[in-house]
């Protein structure tokens, strides 16, 4: 996933393959570096960097229909990515 910071409060990114471009538009207050075996397992390394944010907050630019959802088993989370080319997206 490639994201460039656009204003101070606004990021657009998108997919590995293109498909699909997204925007945020939040000030990302808080963003936490996590090494649960949950962020280990989603992402396929030590740690990730997680900065949160709200569903409202996420404009879907392009490509919406190439997203798939994965419901976490006992828990709020759902992950978001890209049917086409696997890369995670803003969730
Ligand atoms: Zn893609
Ligand atoms: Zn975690």
């Amino acid at each position: 996933m490639s994201a460039q910071i656009v204003h101070a409060n606004k990021i657009e990114g998108q997919c590995t393959c293109g498909a699909v471009r997204y925007r945020v538009q939040d000030n990302m207050a808080a963003f936490k570096l996590c090494y649960c075996s949950f962020c280990q397992k989603a992402s396929g390394s030590a740690h990730v960097t997680n900065a949160f944010t709200t569903p409202e907050q996420i404009e879907w630019l392009d490509g919406q229909d190439k997203l798939a959802t994965f419901d976490v088993p006992n828990s709020q989370v759902r992950r978001v990515f890209c049917r086409v080319c696997g890369t995670t997206l803003p969730f």
